[in-house]
C-alpha cells in the first residue's frame, strides 16, 4: 500500500472579464434582489427531466433574486409538472414542440433568445452540459453577451469563478453583460431537490425558427449501471487494461461490487476500450464522487481535470512512480490483472 498526501492544486489568477459599471454599487441588497431575474434551463430527455441539469438552478438560486425553470419538447407536461415540484422556482416556462425534442442550437437557441427577451433576466444559466456546451455559446452570440463557462462558485451577481488551464489556475471573473450566460460545473452545484416546490407553469413563446440541421439518429451506450456524471463511486480503466475484452472482463465486476458507475481514462476511449460517454477529464466527464478508483492509469494532467475533486481516491497501478500517486488519497502498487479480481471477490464476500 502507498499513501499519498493529495497535492495543493490550483494557483490564483484574476483576470477581468470586463470592467463592471458602478451602477449597482448603491443599490441596497434587497433592491439589487429585485432586479435580479435568472433563468435556469433545464433538460429532458423522452419527457424525463435530466435531474443533473437541477444543478442550474442552484446556482441560479445562489444569485439572489427569483429564479424561473425553462424546458422544451414533445408531450412536456409530465416533465413540466416534475419541474414544478423542483425547489426554488418561482415558475417553469414551458415550449410544447417536437422541434426541440433533441435539443439542436440550431433553434433551441433563438428559442432561447426569444424567451430571455420575453423574461427580461438578468442570468441565464444552464449546466456545463453537452446540450449546454452546445447551446449556450450561440444563445449568448445572439445576446452579444460574453459566456462565462464551467463556473464553480459564485462570488456575487457578477462576479464568478472558474477553474481554467485544466484546473491548474483558477480565474474569478466579473462580467458586465447585461444579460449574463453561464453554465456552472454541476460536481460544484448540488442539484436542486424535486419535492417541495410549486412553481406555476406557463407557456413560452415559440418562434419556430426554421433550422438548417435535421437530427437522423443517434447510437447512445445504455447502461444498468449508475450515471457517471452524478455516481457516487466511479472506478475508471486506463490503457493498461490493455483490451477491450479485458477492459470489461475485469472493470464490469469491479463495478458491481461496489455498485459504481464505470468510467475510462482518453486513451481506454482511443483504444476502443470504453465508449466516448465514460471518458473522464478535460475533455470527458467531470466527475467528484465519493469514491474514485482508478485502475491502470497514469493521471496525466488532463485526467485529473475531471476527477481531481473526488472525495476519495484510490489507484491500482503497478508502477510506484506513477502521477496517479501524487493525487491519491491511497494507492496499491501491483498488477492490476491480479490485484483487481482479488479485490473483487473480496468485495463480493
Ligand atoms: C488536449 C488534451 C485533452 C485530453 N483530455 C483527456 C481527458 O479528458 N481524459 C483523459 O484521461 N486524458 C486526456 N488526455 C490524454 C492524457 O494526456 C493521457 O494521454 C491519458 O490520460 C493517458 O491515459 P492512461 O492513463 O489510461 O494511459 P497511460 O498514460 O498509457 O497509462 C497507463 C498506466 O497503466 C499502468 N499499467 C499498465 N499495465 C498495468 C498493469 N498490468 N497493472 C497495473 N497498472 C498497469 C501503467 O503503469 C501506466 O501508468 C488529453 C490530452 C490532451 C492533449
Amino acid at each position: 500500500m502507498l499513501g499519498a498526501g493529495r497535492r495543493a492544486f490550483s494557483a490564483l489568477s484574476r483576470p477581468t472579464l470586463r470592467n463592471a459599471t458602478t451602477s449597482t454599487l448603491f443599490q441596497s441588497p434587497a433592491a439589487l434582489r429585485r432586479l435580479l431575474s435568472a433563468l435556469a434551463i433545464l433538460e429532458q430527455r423522452e419527457g424525463k427531466l435530466n435531474t443533473g441539469s437541477l444543478s442550474a438552478v442552484t446556482a441560479a438560486q445562489k444569485l439572489g433574486g427569483s429564479v424561473h425553470g425553462f424546458v422544451a419538447g414533445s408531450s412536456i407536461k409530465s416533465v413540466a409538472d416534475e419541474a414544478a415540484k423542483v425547489e426554488g422556482l418561482e415558475k417553469v416556462i414551458v415550449v410544447d414542440s417536437a422541434a426541440y425534442d433533441k435539443g439542436l442550437p440550431e433553434n433551441y437557441a433563438p428559442l432561447l433568445v426569444e424567451n430571455i427577451k420575453k423574461g427580461g433576466y438578468t442570468h441565464v444559466v444552464a449546466g456545463n452540459t453537452a446540450f449546454g456546451k452546445n447551446v449556450l455559446p450561440r444563445v449568448a452570440a445572439l445576446l452579444d453577451s460574453q459566456q462565462i463557462s464551467d463556473i464553480t462558485a459564485i462570488e456575487d451577481d457578477k462576479t464568478f469563478v472558474r477553474p481554467i488551464y485544466a484546473g491548474n489556475a483558477i480565474a474569478t471573473v466579473e462580467s458586465s453583460d447585461a444579460v449574463k450566460v453561464i453554465t456552472v460545473r454541476g460536481t460544484a452545484f448540488p442539484a436542486a431537490a424535486i419535492g417541495g416546490g410549486s412553481a406555476a407553469v406557463e407557456d413560452g413563446v415559440d418562434p419556430k425558427v426554421e433550422s438548417q440541421t435535421e437530427w437522423v439518429s443517434e447510437d447512445l451506450a445504455t447502461s444498468d449501471r449508475p450515471d457517471l456524471a452524478t455516481a457516487g463511486k466511479v472506478v475508471s480503466g486506463g490503457r493498461g487494461l490493455k483490451s477491450k475484452e479485458e477492459f470489461d472482463k475485469i472493470m464490469n465486476p469491479l463495478a458491481d461490487s461496489l455498485g459504481a458507475a464505470v468510467g475510462a481514462s482518453r486513451a481506454a476511449v482511443d483504444s476502443g476500450y470504453a465508449d466516448n460517454s465514460l471518458q473522464v477529464g478535460q475533455t470527458g466527464k467531470v466527475v467528484a464522487p465519493q469514491l474514485y478508483l482508478a485502475v491502470g492509469i497514469s493521471g496525466a494532467i488532463q485526467h485529473l481535470a475531471g476527477m481531481k475533486d473526488s472525495k476519495v481516491i484510490a489507484a491500482i497501478n503497478k508502477d510506484a512512480d506513477a502521477p496517479i500517486f501524487q493525487v491519491a488519497d491511497v494507492g496499491l502498487v501491483g498488477d492490476l490483472f491480479e490485484k483487481v479480481p482479488e479485490l473483487t471477490e473480496k468485495l463480493k464476500a
